[in-house]
């Protein structure tokens, strides 16, 4: 029986595979095809048949009504579903995903004589909450019956490279470029401690965008051409088969000219007339190249991303390790060693790029103990361990505590002891304490798994039967750092601004704790009114530019009294190591506690109208953005302009939106490359805005100084040298939110010290009067204050201006109450 869950696997967009590491090798074990990886598509051809791998890839052109691949890309979202023609069945993201699982473990189980019951699964690092769980809910379905841990592809793939060689002190990034996904990290080994400094990624961009933009930019323009086919369009449901054909042939070609020059193709088509027809091109390497180039400029951005944000330059890496399919391809390997355009840091390729994610999940496995269903039998002796099955240590420490039909404990004993080890050790007797526990320290050999016989021996100083009876240690060159968290967490405000309440990069497990306040009130007579909590993963500081994970809701029928106005809500955020996430809320006002559960499973993805309005928008906005750069805008709006056009962003959008409608994955990455695109826009505007803004806040400040000097304390004086201090820093940094904070606060001080001016009752009665609906109890109150301000009557105008505060129209309420922070 293993103590440690020992089985990693990669459950790739494009291909999957399962490792095992065993004492001290990790081995990848081959599927029935004798391959190392096992192509993730799935193939019905009637009801309850399926097949995995090989055989359903090829299906997925030749037969795509009873196929499908690519599913990955569809995790987390709630409508997603395939239809199987032939079987009749629709089967979700998590399910077709748990069928490549289960091949997987029939694998392993051919290889090792029983099936895993657990193993740890890999995931993208750029993988959102949502799409963690989905990945769960997989391993579930697939009929693991222990949960499976879940690691981030790149650190595993650091795990797989970091396995031997502890003294080594250094730098890695890790560039895992697969079918789907891409993921950047930087790593640092250092005194066999083997940590992720930081992730970056792009959940959908992969090898499929680069077969994709083969067959929009250059295939189908020539098919098309050649065959004389009409509206020859990826979302015409009547060319579907030939998309589906051509996209083959694309990623064949790609794959062929990572070893020629150039690839023939040659495809099956149907023409314009019904009948089939053959189509011809050769694809150069040098169209290849020049179609991927945007793909790899965002890779290698996204790269420079993570070392900026680890405060390290490409000088500071010493080797850049390649991981997936598509970094096999010569033209992305040049231009990742290039020193101008690339990044110029040393490649790594001495494990295969296709299996060394399993490889490392395995690595990893191999320090998670594995929880024993304790078959605890009536009368016989069990004893719960504690230690740790990896340890750079060789005295490590061995914690237990036995159960069983004893009185007491008194005289009772145990015994751990390796026989084979070198030199034989033994604890020699440890008595237990009167609540059966024992610790002791055990010597392991160097290097390799030592195992211990635990033994039992009772008052009468026999021997007694004792489960388990056995745990191993093996000692390891390097530790493994925790797995962080890959994109901070928090919800959204009323204002719609992000509360990030967990960030980018923290080791997880982790939990926060966070108050927050009703921004209105909830009465439990409004049905409608509900306390909405969005749950968002990103950057941003604007909620909507951020993924929205899940949502949380206090609606009137949960609380037992109406909830005042500024009710205190605490949001709690528990992410454990697998990155699976519970959110709850709790309102201590209400007696009876109120917890709202977060829904990971409710993610949809906008429909093509919406991403088509979404993109024309976007459209639009850059423009009138390109309109202020040549007409001499800042240099900085210039760059971030010049960049999205080098990775090619605004083609990829249009292309996935078109194709949103015959293809959900299509429609996910369209959605995340408009909200990348407009977060961008906001940025570029802002920067755009800053001397409008700066100007605003020069104002402001002059009116404060002036107003100090009439009305103002010592204390003012002070606050207002501060603001003045903050206002500086930020217009020197460019930085448009704190700007516009300072404005907020100048604001707020200009108010107050208005309020102390002997003028302030008439300053508000003159404000009050215009926002007032002219009635006859208007009249009479404006003419009453009017008397008032002539007579002086300073108590007497403070009163009219209550009553006519109250007489105000009340705003629309808003049913959808949010939170602020205090
Ligand atoms: P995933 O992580 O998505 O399962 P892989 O790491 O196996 O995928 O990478 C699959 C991607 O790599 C596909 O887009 C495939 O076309 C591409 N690919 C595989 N082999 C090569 C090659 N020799 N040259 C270029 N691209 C390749
Ligand atoms: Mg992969």
């Amino acid at each position: 029986m293993r103590d440690t869950i020992d089985f990693g696997i990669d459950l790739g967009t494009t291909n999957s595979a399962i490792a095992v590491a065993d004492d001290d090798t990790v081995t990848v074990i081959k599927n029935n095809d004798g391959w190392d990886t096992t192509p993730s598509a799935v193939w019905m051809p009637k009801p309850d048949l399926v097949h995995v791998g090989r055989r359903a890839r090829e299906r997925v052109e030749s037969d795509p009504e009873n196929a499908a691949a690519e599913f990955k890309l569809e995790m987390g979202l709630a409508d997603a579903r395939t239809s199987f023609a032939r079987a009749g069945v629709r089967l979700s993201p998590p399910q077709l995903s748990a069928e490549v699982l289960k091949s997987l473990r029939a694998d392993a189980a051919h290889h090792t004589g029983t099936p895993p019951d657990a193993a740890v699964i890999t995931v993208p690092a750029a993988f959102t909450l949502n799409q963690n769980k989905a990945t769960t809910d997989a391993a579930l379905l697939a009929g693991f019956t222990t949960a499976c841990p879940l690691v981030q592809e790149p650190t595993a793939a650091a795990f797989a490279y970091g396995f031997d060689d502890a003294d080594e002190r250094a730098y890695w990034m890790v560039f895992d470029f697969g079918g789907g996904t891409f993921d950047a990290a930087v790593v640092s080994k250092r005194d066999g401690d083997l940590r992720v400094l930081d992730h970056s990624g792009d959940p959908y961009l992969g090898g499929k965008l680069i077969d994709w933009a083969l067959v929009e930019r250059i295939l189908a323009p020539a098919a098309a051409r050649e065959l004389g086919l009409e509206e020859f369009r990826r979302d015409n449901p009547r060319w579907r088969y030939n998309f589906a054909k051509l996209k083959a042939a694309a990623e064949e070609a790609k794959i062929l000219l990572s070893r020629m020059d150039q690839a023939d193709l040659l495809v099956d088509l149907t023409g314009a007339d019904g009948g089939s027809e053959t189509f011809e091109y050769t694809l150069r390497r040098g169209e290849l190249d020049a179609t991927a180039e945007p793909f790899y400029e965002r890779a290698i951005n996204l790269c420079r991303r993570a070392l900026k944000e680890a405060a390290l330059g490409p000088a500071d890496i010493d080797r850049l390790l390649l991981v997936g399919g598509v970094t096999l391809s010569p033209g992305l390997r040049e231009r990742l060693a290039d020193p101008r355009h690339g990044l110029g840091i040393e490649l790594d390729v001495s494990l295969d790029p296709t299996t060394v994610v399993a490889r490392g999940a395995a690595v990893f496995a191999a320090t998670l103990r594995r929880p024993r269903t304790q078959t605890r039998v009536e009368g016989e002796f069990a004893v719960d361990l504690a230690y740790e099955p990896i340890v750079t240590t060789t005295r490590p420490t061995v914690a237990g505590r036995v159960s069983g039909p004893a009185t007491g404990w008194g005289g009772h004993s145990v015994t751990l002891s390796n026989p084979e080890g070198r030199p034989p050790f033994t604890t020699g007797r440890i008595p237990l304490s009167d609540t059966g526990h024992f610790v002791t320290e055990v010597d392991i050999d160097k290097g390799r798994t030592s195992r211990f016989r635990v033994e039992l021996i009772d008052d009468r100083g026999a021997p007694r039967p004792l489960t388990p009876d056995t745990l191993s240690i093996k000692h390891g060159e390097v530790e493994f750092g925790g797995v962080r968290l890959a994109h901070s967490l928090g919800i959204q405000l009323a204002d719609r601004a992000f509360a990030p309440m967990l960030r980018k990069g923290v080791t997880l497990p982790t939990s926060v704790r966070e108050v927050f306040h009703t921004a209105a009130a909830l009465r439990r007579s409004d049905a409608d009114a509900v306390i909405r909590i969005p749950v968002l993963q990103g950057e941003r500081s604007r909620g909507e530019r951020n993924r929205v994970v899940g949502q949380l809701e206090i609606r009137p029928k949960d609380v037992t009294i109406d909830l005042p106005p500024g009710t205190e809500v605490e949001v709690t955020f528990e992410v454990d190591a697998s990155s699976l996430v519970t959110v709850v809320a709790d309102v201590p006002l209400v007696q009876t506690q109120f917890e709202g559960e977060i829904n990971l499973s409710d993610v949809r993805i906008p429909d093509a109208e919406v991403l088509e309005t979404l993109l024309a928008e976007t459209e639009r906005r850059l423009d009138t953005l390109r309109g202020t750069a040549s007409s001499g805008g800042s240099s900085d709006v210039a760059g971030r302009l010049a960049r999205i056009e080098a990775e090619g962003t605004v083609t990829t959008a249009r292309e996935q939106v078109r194709a949103a409608r015959v293809d959900v994955g299509a429609a996910a990455t369209a959605e995340e490359r408009l909200r990348e695109l407009q977060a961008e826009l906001d940025d570029v505007e802002d920067a755009a805005l800053l001397p409008a803004l700066a100007e605003e806040l020069d104002g402001l400040l002059d009116e404060a100084d002036r107003l100090v000097d009439v009305l103002g304390d010592p204390a003012d004086r002070v606050e207002l040298a501060g603001l003045r201090g903050r206002s500086r820093e930020a217009i020197r940094a460019r930085d448009i939110a704190a700007v516009r904070a300072q404005i907020d606060r100048a604001g707020r001080l200009l108010m107050e010290l208005e309020r102390r001016s002997p003028d302030w009752p008439v300053t508000l009665f003159q404000g009050l009067r215009e926002m007032l609906e002219p009635s006859g109890g208007a009249q009479a109150l404006i003419q009453e204050g009017e008397r008032a301000i002539a007579a002086g009557d300073r108590p007497g105008l403070d009163g009219v201006n209550q009553r006519m505060i109250r007489m105000l129209p009340k705003g629309e309420q808003d049913k959808i109450i949010g939170l602020v922070r205090r």
